[in-house]
Formats: C-alpha cells, structure tokens, sequence
C-alpha cells in the first residue's frame, strides 16, 4: 500500500521509522531485531536508507596508498524486499541521483516494481566523500525533482526506450526530503522551498523533513510551503539526543540548530546515560506537541538504537 493511502487511511498520527542497512558483512538479524522491538507501535511503512559508493585509500606493502571505491552499506532493495515478505508492512527504499544515470534508475525502478514495493523516496543525495560539490552522472539527474519526474513518468508507462513495446506503467507513490532549517546548499530557505515545490509539481506526493529539535522551526517551515502552494502532507522527522558528541555531530551532518535550553541540559549531564534520558524526554515533549497540533506521521531516525525509540513511543502512541 501506498504511504499516502496509509496517510489518508489513518485516524491519527502513524509511527514510522527508518533503518540503515548493516554494514557489509555484518548480517540482516540486526534490522530484524530493531523492526521487532518497534512492531507493537504499529508501524504501517519502515524507510530504509541508501548509500552511495565512497572513496577510500588502503595502504598497500611499500607504503604507497591506493585508492579504492566502496558500498560500505549495500543491501537497501534486499532489506526492503525483505521487511515486505517477513512483516507484511510497506519498506519504502531511499533512491538517489547520486551515483545513477537514468537507465541505472530506470532498471532500479523495475526491481522494485517487480519485488512489489510500491513507495520510494526520492533524494539526490550528497556529493562523495572528498570532493565539494554534488555531480550528477553523465545521463544522471542533478536534483531531485528530476528524479521524481522520472518515476511519475515511469508510472504513465513511459520509458527511456520509446520503441518498448507494451510498456506497463509503474506505480509509485514518492516522497521527498523537506528541510525546516533550509537544505544547507540552499541561499535562503524560500529559494529551497521554491525548489521544493518543483519537487511537488513533478508529482511527490508527501514530504519527510530532515531531524529537527526545534518544533517552532517546523511549524514555520510548513506554514511558508502552504503560502508558496504545498498542500501535501508534511512528516516531521525527530532524532533523539543520545550522546554528548551529538552537541557537534548533529549541527556539522545534518545543518541543523539545538535550542540553548537542551544544549544546557545535555551539557549539565555526568554521563551518556543521562544524555539519553535528556534526549528521550526532550523527543517525548516534541512528539507530544506535534501530535496535538495534528501531524500525519512521526518518523524516527533510529540510526540503529532503538532503546531510546521504544521509551518515546511508548509515552506517545
Ligand atoms: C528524510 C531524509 C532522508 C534522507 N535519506 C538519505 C539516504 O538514504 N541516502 C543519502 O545519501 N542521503 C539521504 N538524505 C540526505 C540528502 O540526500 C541530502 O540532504 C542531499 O544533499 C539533498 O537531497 P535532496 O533530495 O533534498 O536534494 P534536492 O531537492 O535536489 O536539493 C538539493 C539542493 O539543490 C537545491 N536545488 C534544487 N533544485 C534546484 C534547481 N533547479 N536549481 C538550483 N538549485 C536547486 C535545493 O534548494 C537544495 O539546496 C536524506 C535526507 C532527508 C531529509
């Protein structure tokens, strides 16, 4: 089932989630585990992430280093595929620009039509470690808004090889990457919306924002999609503080501020054990507000950890 149905299905707010895949090597029991601590909160969709290749340099006898290009984390269709079959609960897998050109997306797009998997959401991903810029592919999509264009047109039955014949449409429903403290590319926070409405025009159908700690930053942040012409649907994305290195990691990776009052509390803690319990109630205020104000969904980055998940939802839903 489509996210948007769920969405639109639903009384209340929804609980979701995203895991990453394990790291290669390691094994699938992990997400299992994690999706099966979070079962009894109901969730309808699990996003999965994906990870593009990265650049590393191993020392070679002799000193000298060679460079050597890597997926340290493959397995996102797999796991979807997966999650779909054992759980009977919608996967929605992450696709990206990065790394794609439009046949790689175009034949990703027939396996997960082929595997059943019926939402996607549709990023363009960030530049590869070690360089500045994002590049698009030779053939590939710059932003994501073209990528979404590709799936809508994919789900009209139009592919990249017009003398296909009996060519069956696609059926994605897509959603997108929405940023209340503004995508850090971006040289204002109504440019990026203007660019995330052409997101929506290209036919994405709900938005997932970025992790925010702030609420004010979130309601503002849907209050000026709605006056640029935004109707969809808005799905806040909460991160638990866990760790007093949060306090540097979060702001450098996800371009995001903290409100000086949980800096402080974080900053007063003895230990990580009491960061986590900071966090965890700072989350539950946050989640507690947002689904009084009426949000569709809650969508929890678990980056893994799930104790801290449990301990919210367990207060919320
Ligand atoms: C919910 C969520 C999930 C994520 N999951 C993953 C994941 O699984 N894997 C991963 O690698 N990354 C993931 N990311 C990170 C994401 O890939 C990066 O934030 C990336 O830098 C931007 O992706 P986007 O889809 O928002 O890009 P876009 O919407 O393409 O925007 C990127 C930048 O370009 C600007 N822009 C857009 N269109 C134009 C235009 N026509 N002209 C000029 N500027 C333009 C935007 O304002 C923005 O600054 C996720 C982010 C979020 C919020």
């Amino acid at each position: 089932m489509k996210v948007i149905d769920h969405i639109n299905n639903a009384k209340e707010t929804i609980f979701s989630f995203e895991i990453l895949p394990p790291l290669k090597g390691q094994n699938i029991g992990e997400i299992y585990q994690t999706i099966d601590s979070l079962m009894e909160y109901n969730p309808p969709f699990v996003n999965v992430t994906y990870h593009r290749e990265e650049v590393v340099y191993k020392q070679m006898p002799g000193g000298l280093l060679e460079q050597k290009v890597i997926k340290k984390r493959p397995g996102t269709v797999g796991i979807c595929a997966a999650i779909q079959n054992k759980y009977k609960i919608d996967a929605v897998p992450h696709i990206l620009c990065g790394g794609f050109n439009r046949e790689d997306t175009e034949n990703a797009l027939i396996d997960l039509n082929f595997l059943g998997i019926e939402n996607v959401l549709a990023l363009r991903g960030d530049c590869i470690k070690g360089e500045t810029y994002f590049k698009a592919e030779k053939d590939g999509h710059a932003f994501a808004a073209d990528l979404v264009k590709q799936i809508y047109e994919m789900n009209e039955g139009v592919y990249l090889d017009e003398e296909l014949q009996n060519r069956t449409p696609s059926n994605f429903c897509v959603g997108v990457a929405g940023y209340p403290e503004k995508h850090f590319e971006a040289p204002s926070l109504n440019n990026d919306i203007a660019h995330m409405k052409a997101k929506i025009d290209a036919g994405a159908e709900y938005i997932t924002t970025q992790l925010f700690f702030d609420n004010e930053k979130y309601f503002k942040y849907v209050e000026k999609c709605r006056a640029a012409g935004i109707t969809v649907p808005i799905i806040p994305g909460i991160k638990p503080i866990a760790t007093k290195k949060h306090l540097s990691i979060l702001p450098h990776f996800f371009h995001v501020d903290l409100p000086d009052d949980l800096v402080t509390a974080v900053e007063a803690c003895n230990d990580n054990k009491e960061v986590r319990q900071v966090g965890i109630e700072w989350a539950i205020n946050q989640c507690k507000e947002l689904k009084k104000a009426g949000v569709p969904v809650l969508h929890f980055y678990s980056m893994g950890k799930v104790d801290n998940i449990q301990s919210i939802a367990r207060e919320v839903f």
